[in-house]
This record gives structure tokens, sequence and C-alpha cells, in this order.
């Protein structure tokens, strides 16, 4: 397991002191997250790190999953589409198995905690028990649901309207209509995990060559599951377009599409794109952390070019390995680039193929960009600062909870 001062040579001395500080003042106080799945998804990912760094810090915070059935899923994850924006259709009795669902849940989790932290729509309900319980609860959404569906953002709003505060990924995120305070707090990535950390250059250099794709030329990659919204049609097009120009190879990798029927499609269409290029490499693999870390470090150039984002931490990741980034300027990702600064940020399919060739044909270029990206999720986008904001968060609740009102 990693150990907290195992960030010491990658932050500093004192960004760990000022945590132990923080959590120092969190005595006393227990702190409960709860969500839907405890594997798979960013949100079980980056409570897999946060919940034991928090206990090495010294605070008492525990991580419960909710129970739920089939139905009980398939409803949530129309609500997750819907909230996408994606027109779904609800009855009556979705509504209410939601709320039964969270209601039995109710009657087997202990909600004493003095902080609840609740993540995301499927176990919202549960803030049902606040009032009896009188502790502190927030909400934490980590998507994207501006553009969410009236009818389920309406039935989850007046849930969230009930909670003390809510927690968005990014500002674009917050919501004019809600009653209670809105924080903004960023996703992280942890450069210790095998996600992220160092590789022995030999490592990288065989995982390109068990694929056969040449690393003495350049390599172009977007790794994101095969999904509509990650746009790789649009990417081969980019491609197609490039290399008319500029010799390159492009690489499509991801994973997760067998169980996902949209997904094969999606395969499916970006293999007929391909058409019969040896110079794309399409590649389904399967959970394979090491795998992805090699692909991004030993690309030349990463893109992203997705049309809908939530924060993008493929973004993240491929910038803490100084690697020159060209992503769409949706969702999370204008946080992470700073255009012409920390990467390129595209509007379109002509816009990308432009810049990519810019960047093939001026290397001492694309690895500024790359040099300034790791330097911006060092200061922004590490685990670390994930922690503080959300010792903070924790602080400031408690505050509340301990002010008393004459
Ligand atoms: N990822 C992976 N294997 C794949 C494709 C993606 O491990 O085949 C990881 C990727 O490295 C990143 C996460 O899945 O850590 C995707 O997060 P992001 O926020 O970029 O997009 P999402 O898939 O959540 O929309």
């Amino acid at each position: 397991m990693i150990n907290i001062k195992d960030y010491e040579p990658i932050t500093g001395s004192n960004t760990l002191d000022e945590l132990y500080s923080l959590a120092e003042k969190l005595k006393g106080k227990r702190i409960q997250n709860i969500n839907s799945t405890a594997v798979g998804g960013g949100v079980a990912e980056i409570l897999t790190k946060m919940v034991p760094l928090l206990n090495q810090l010294g605070v008492a915070a525990r991580w419960n999953v909710i129970k739920g059935d089939g139905k009980f899923f398939n409803i949530t994850k129309k609500f997750h589409n819907a909230l996408h924006g994606k027109t779904e259709i609800f009855s009556k009795e979705d509504f209410d198995y939601f709320i039964e669902v969270n209601r039995a849940n109710l009657a087997e989790l202990d909600l004493s905690d003095d902080i609840m932290f609740i993540h995301d729509p499927q176990p919202i309900a549960l803030v049902e028990k606040k009032n009896e319980m009188k502790n502190s609860w927030l909400w934490r959404c980590h998507i994207d649901v501006t553009e969410a569906q009236k009818e389920v953002y309406e039935f989850l709003k007046t849930y969230i309207d009930s909670y003390d505060s809510c927690v968005f990924s990014a500002p674009a995120f917050s919501k004019k209509d809600l009653t209670i305070p809105q924080i903004m707090i960023s996703p992280s990535i942890d450069p210790l995990s095998d996600k992220n950390k160092e590789l022995p250059d030999e490592f990288t250099a065989s995982i390109f060559e068990k694929h056969g794709i040449d690393l003495k030329r350049p390599v172009v990659t977007q790794i994101s599951r095969f999904d509509y919204l990650k746009d790789p049609v649009g990417v081969i097009e980019v491609y197609k377009k490039v290399k008319k120009h500029n010799d390159c190879q492009l690489v499509l990798a991801g994973g997760g599409a067998t169980d996902d029927p949209e997904g094969m499609q999606v395969l499916e269409e970006v293999r007929t794109a391909a058409g019969q290029d040896a110079d794309i490499h399409i590649l389904l693999l399967p959970p394979d952390d090491l795998q992805i870390n090699a692909l991004q470090r030993g690309s030349t150039i990463l893109l992203q070019k997705s049309l809908k984002e939530g924060f993008g931490l493929t973004v993240s990741e491929a910038l803490w390995k100084e690697k020159p980034v060209i992503a769409s300027a949706v969702g999370g990702i204008p946080l992470q680039i700073t255009h012409k600064y920390s990467g390129l940020l595209a509007y379109s399919i002509d816009g990308t193929a432009y810049y990519l060739k810019q960047l093939l044909n001026n290397p001492d270029y694309a690895r500024q960009l790359g040099k300034n990206g790791k330097e911006n999720v060092k200061n922004n986008f590490l685990i670390t600062r994930h922690l503080k904001e959300y010792l903070l968060l924790f602080l400031s609740t408690s505050y509340r909870e301990d002010i008393t009102y004459f």
C-alpha cells in the first residue's frame, strides 16, 4: 500500500505537513463516504486511494457501498445517461423503485457519522435520514449535469437541496437553481499508482513492440473507452488529414467494450473508418494500468478529442508524463490545459488536425507544452491537492456544525 510519506519527493514536505495539520483539526470527527460500487469507475478509483490516505493522516474516514439489484442499477444507468443529456423514458415506477431501494439501504446502514459524504445520484435519497441524524450531509456530483434531462434533474433536485452543500468537479458544472452552497473540487491523479508511476524504458518499448507499433516513427494516441462522446471516428479523420503531410501512426486504445453493446458498435465503426491502414492501431485492452501508462509514456502526442467530457482524467495522466496534448475544450479539459502554454485546445476536426501537424513539425514546441503541462498537473491535479481540499471541506462543514446560534 502507498504510504503518505512516499509523496514527499514529489510534493515537498510542506504539503504533507499541511495535510497533517489540517487532519489534526478533524480529530474526533467521523466521516463516511457512500457510493454505489466498490470497483470500477473513477469514483471507486479515487475512494480506494483517498480513504486509506485519510486514515493514515489520522482522520476517521470510512467508505460504504449501497446495495441494489439489477432493476435498480438499470434505472440508475438511465439516470446517468439522462443527466448527461441523453433522452430516456421514465415511469413513475422507476422513481418509486429508486426511492424504495434507497430506503432499504437506510434501514441497513449506520448513518451516524459527523459528516456523511454521498457520491453521485445512486445513493442520493439517503439524505431522507438527515433530520433524524442531525449531522452534516455533503453530495459529491462527479458528472456534468449542465444539460441534464429536466424530469430526472428535478427529481434529484428535491434531494440535492436537502444537503448542506454539494461538490462539483468544474465551475462550469455549477447549477443556478440550487439553494445550497456549491463547492468546486476537481478530481486528481495518483502519481505513485501503476497508471502514472515512472516506468523503465525497456518496459514501455516492449508494450509498443507487442502491438507492432514502431517507436522510431511518431505515434499519436488517444486512450479512451470506445464511446461516441470520445469521438474516435473523428480522431481517425484527423489522422487522415494529417497523414497527407506528415508521417505518423495512430493508436486508439480502450477497454471495457466487450460488455457494453454500444461500445462494440462504436468499435465496429472505428474499425470500418480505419479500413486497411496498417498505421492505425486499434487496441481493445483488458484493464491494465501499466500498459496504459506505457502507451501514454511512449507516445509522441496524446489526443483527447471528446465531444463531451466529465473531467477527463486521461488529460492529466498524459500531462503528468510530460506529453504534449491536443484536446477538445469541453468539460474539465480547459481547467487542465492553458491553450498554447500547457497543451492545445481544439474545437473541430480541422482544428485538431492543424495543431497536430504543428506539433509534429515542431518537436521543441511540443516538448515545452508537455513540460508546462506537467507543472500544471503537479500544482493542481495530484491526489495531495485533492486530499487538502477534502480536508478543508470537512473542516468547514464541521465548523458550521459546531457553531451555536443564539
Ligand atoms: N482507461 C483505462 N483503460 C482504457 C481506457 C481508459 O484504464 O482502456 C482509464 C484512463 O486511463 C482514465 C480513465 O480510464 O484513468 C478514464 O477517465 P476519464 O475521466 O478520462 O474518462 P471517462 O471514461 O471517465 O469518461
